[in-house]
């Protein structure tokens, strides 16, 4: 069978079984599963929080530490092999935001702009569009240097991240040039997690997020219906 009967077939058998196959196809829909697409384009409400918020023993300021558990665990080997290989104190600058502080960060920076909202929206998210509502991203500075400040990628720690956070299964989210695609400019210090399995052939691919995230969509599909095949 070709693809396209394959499809047809999937169609045939049923609006629940497509349902079904879409949604695990597309991770990206999962607001708890790893590969969540958060951008301004797909939000989550104001309701939305991880259940499983832990604190990661990193340097950083209690209050904005958590993390989801498996999350804060890389994070922690993450700033430790930084640590161990080139001797740099990596600093956890701002981690999980929930929608009402998302919110409060917005309109101050709104009002700083002017009520511009295009300038605004160039480094913060509107509330219900970022990624740190999720639990699974991290704002990283080096001790007693640039923090939040495109400087970052100039430190030791900021190229240092930027190379080796796929090891722990982190992803530079919003790399230079992306800017048309995720609609942020660049931030060297905003790291995702997506799990180890799978960072390493997004940092690969070098695109962003949301453009890998087709190809993969794309494969489980095409993974799921050899299974089903005659
Ligand atoms: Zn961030």
């Amino acid at each position: 069978m070709g693809l396209l009967e394959k499809m047809l077939s999937l169609l045939a058998a049923g609006t629940m079984v497509l349902s079904g196959a879409l949604d695990e196809a597309a991770p990206q829909h999962n607001a708890d599963g790893t590969l969540f697409l958060l951008n301004r384009e797909y939000r989550v409400s104001d309701a939305y929080q991880p259940e499983d918020l832990v604190l990661t023993d990193v340097l950083g300021r209690e209050r904005i530490r958590e993390l989801r558990p498996e999350a804060a665990a890389a994070l922690e080997e993450m700033f430790a092999a930084c640590k161990a290989e080139i001797g740099v104190d990596l600093i956890a600058v701002s981690g999980f935001r929930d929608y009402a502080k998302q919110s409060r960060l917005w309109q101050e920076k709104l009002k700083s702009v002017g009520r511009n909202v295009e300038k605004a929206q160039e480094y913060v998210a509107p509330p219900g569009a970022s990624e740190h509502q999720l639990g699974l991203a991290m704002d990283i500075g080096q001790r007693g240097k640039a923090q939040l400040s495109s400087n970052f990628i100039k430190t030791e720690g900021g190229k240092w991240a930027t190379e080796n956070c796929w090891r722990f299964g982190f992803i530079l989210r919003y790399n230079e040039g992306w800017e048309s695609v995720t609609g942020y400019k660049y931030e060297p210090w905003h790291f995702r997690y997506v799990g180890r399995e799978l960072a390493k052939e997004i940092h690969d691919a070098n695109v962003p997020f949301e453009t890998w995230l087709i190809g993969y969509r794309v494969r489980v599909l095409q993974e799921m219906m050899k299974e089903d095949g005659p």
